[in-house]
């Protein structure tokens, strides 16, 4: 099998060092692997995506001297796809209507009686207000949120392979249980009335459309791959290897976002640095 990593970047605003961290390395990694690197790019956000941050990353990453062996691999073109996956896990009624707001689940889950609310990878972990509903209609809505009805999947266990660390230091195979992902992950949105999908959903199907053997991301999504892991499981896709890396921070030690514009690469370009520079300043 063919070792292949991929860079997904949604875009929704400039690339900084992070994002060069990452793409370089999942990059890097590929090489010396004798291997191919792949990009995806993460659209499904459509009020947030815009065609000149798209242009923008092709140009970053050329800069970089970055490039991809397959046509670029844009998420609002798999619409189609996502919708087949969200019949076949509606089919096997692994998922349920939801109607909460943020507001709704932030007062359910804070009721005196459930103590301090959890949160997941996913921010709150769902109250299960909507779980135990009736189906009012056999075809999948489209129109509103679809939650995964954890209490649902047949009891199982699953494990991934990490090859880089987990926030907490963690690497090696990491197992995931039932009981552990109820508590701590709960009945995550897998379509958003607003975009017909979820980032979890996508990100599990495009790895494996693209043939993702191992997915480089930062330490910020380490949790999530709890998520993956489980949707490959139902969904029979394979379980790509992930390597999860440490975030760029600034001076400050505060994570970079894509609002900072002083850390985004055109403004390195523009001030006349070299992708050389880059690497040294992000320790590649
Ligand atoms: N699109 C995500 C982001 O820009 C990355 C998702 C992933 O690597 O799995 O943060």
């Amino acid at each position: 099998m063919t070792f292949r990593t991929r860079f997904a970047p949604s875009p929704t605003g400039p690339l900084h060092l992070g994002h060069a961290y990452s793409a370089l390395l999942a990059y890097d990694m590929a090489k010396e692997n004798g291997g191919e690197f792949l990009l995806r790019v993460e659209d499904i956000d459509q009020s947030r995506a815009r065609p000149e941050w798209e242009t923008q990353i092709y140009d970053d990453l050329a800069w970089l001297g970055i490039s991809w062996s397959e046509p670029v691999l844009r998420q609002s073109d798999r619409l189609g796809v996502y919708s087949g996956a969200l019949d076949t896990l509606w089919e096997h009624e692994l998922l349920f209507v939801c109607h909460c707001n943020r507001k709704d689940i932030l007062n359910a889950a804070s009721a005196p009686q459930e103590g301090s609310p959890m949160i997941g990878p996913d921010g709150l972990i769902y109250p299960g207000t909507c779980q135990s509903k009736p189906r009012t209609s056999q075809l999948r809505p489209t129109d509103t949120a679809l939650r995964l009805d954890v209490s649902k999947v047949a009891e199982w266990s699953a494990s991934f392979m990490e090859t880089g660390q987990g926030p907490e230091g963690q690497t090696g195979k990491i197992n995931i249980t039932d009981q552990e992902f109820q508590t701590q992950v709960g009945a995550i949105v897998l379509a958003r009335r607003d975009m017909g999908t979820s980032y979890h959903l996508s990100v599990v199907l495009d790895d494996a459309a693209q043939g993702i053997t191992h997915v480089v991301r930062g330490n910020d999504l380490f949790e999530a791959t709890k998520i993956h892991v489980l949707l490959q499981h139902l969904l029979g896709l394979p379980t790509p290897t992930y390597h999860h890396h440490a975030l760029i921070r600034d001076d400050a030690g505060k994570r970079l976002a894509k609002r900072d514009d002083a850390r985004a690469l055109s403004k390195f370009r523009a001030d006349g640095y070299t992708p050389a520079d880059i690497r040294k300043m992000i320790g590649l």
